[in-house]
């Protein structure tokens, strides 16, 4: 495989900008010295975050991982409990659930949305299920009328958002992380808004909120004691050290406070991608649609490729150009670890032809029009190139 790097003028896959007062607050917060979780940057990040979703809760994370153990923690997994989570989909959306307790369950996605597949999902459902885990690829709300009418038969099952592309996205005029009683959001360096690392729990369904700080909070009822709700706080239940830096929390408010450039300049990558690379359909390439009723959050552009043998040259040629395109993801259902934490087996066929197809574009804020147009003439030649 060749590196992009020794290009003279690479084009990164991925790079984090500066976008407002990130250096003014970090040194702010350095000043003021409280820099551990839920100080006053918290408070304001959280604010911008509860505005946008409506949650009863929103507790800032180290990650979205954490944020997804902390909802695995919340459901009080059982011995057979089982979680249906995405096989297209990053490691972690699974592996919160497994790593307390569960067996997973893996559902195929659907080609319109790459979101999960309402069908599928139907079939998979069973007594053991406690959980189902969905995500919206790229941004892009997966079908909910058919998910939400699927779990109707079932209230018992809780439904969890993975948002972590999705924040500022909305379906039918709904913001995205308010359709799950529990979401999880990230700030990874990768995703749109971003503190290094970091994320949030949306806790939607009030009936898990008073634990859920518990948990947060190292298992003690610290919160409810600066509330005013117990006169002393000690040691009550299981949970861990969730909470993100005050020095973060202040890093993310300056992204945060910068949502609508962020969203505009990202959705302006988006648009100049999908006109210029329209051509290209002829050739067998696949574009992404999206479907009525959703506003996408931007996170990605992806394109499918008419086979893997295609998809692995014209990768491979570009890199030779200097730049940096990748694939997304190694199906979770036929991985290592994956099969380790299995239920049992499914098959996700889609997901395994998806997985083959599909390649992102660079993608980022700062990502300027003259390199858009560099990467568009370079897949142009590589793909006529590999297609014959
Ligand atoms: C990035 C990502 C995660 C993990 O986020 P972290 O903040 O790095 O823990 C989980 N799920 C999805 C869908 C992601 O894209």
């Amino acid at each position: 495989m060749t590196d992009f790097r020794e290009h003279p003028d690479p084009i990164r896959f991925n790079v984090p900008s500066i976008e407002g007062n990130e250096l003014a607050y970090l040194e702010q917060s350095l000043r003021d010295g409280h820099t551990s979780s839920s100080g006053p940057f918290s408070a304001r990040a959280g604010a911008i975050l509860r505005e946008e979703s409506g949650s009863h809760e929103v507790m800032l994370t180290t990650s979205c991982t954490a944020a997804l153990e902390l909802s695995a923690l919340l459901l009080d997994l059982q011995p057979g409990d089982t979680v249906v989570v995405p096989s297209f989909t990053f490691s972690t959306s699974a592996l919160a659930f497994a790593s307390r307790g569960a067996r997973l369950i893996y559902c195929d996605i659907e080609t319109t949305t790459l979101g999960l597949d309402p069908k599928h999902l139907a079939e998979l459902l069973d007594e053991s299920v406690r959980a189902v885990v969905v995500v919206h690829y790229g941004g892009v709300a997966c079908d909910l009328d058919g998910i939400r009418s699927v779990l109707s038969e079932r209230p018992d099952v809780v439904l969890i958002e993975d948002n972590a592309h999705g924040l500022f996205g909305r379906w039918r005029g709904q913001p995205l992380g308010t359709f799950g009683a529990l979401t999880s959001l990230s700030f990874h360096e990768t995703k749109n808004f971003t503190c290094g690392e970091g994320g949030a729990l949306l806790v939607n369904d009030p009936t898990f909120v008073d634990r859920a700080r518990i948990l947060y909070d190292k298992g003690t009822n610290r919160r409810a004691f600066f509330l005013g709700q117990v006169d002393k706080y000690s040691w009550v239940d299981t949970g861990s050290s969730f909470g993100l830096s005050d020095l973060l929390a202040a890093t993310l408010l300056a992204q945060l406070e910068k949502a609508e450039q962020i969203q505009a300049r990202r959705r302006h990558v988006h648009e100049s991608y999908l006109a210029a690379l329209a051509p290209y359909t002829e050739l067998g390439v696949t574009l992404p649609s999206v479907p009525e009723g959703c506003d996408p959050a931007w996170h990605l552009f992806y394109v499918l490729m008419p086979d893997k043998p295609t998809r692995d040259a014209v990768m491979e040629a570009m890199r030779r150009e200097g730049i940096n395109p990748t694939f997304h993801y190694v199906p979770l259902h036929s991985s290592i670890g994956g099969r380790r934490f299995a239920a049992r087996q499914t098959d996700c066929p889609v997901t395994t032809d998806v997985s083959e197809r599909l390649m992102r574009m660079p993608f980022f804020n700062g990502l300027t029009d003259a390199q858009i147009e560099r990467i568009v003439d370079s897949f142009a030649r590589a793909t006529r190139a590999a297609v014959g």
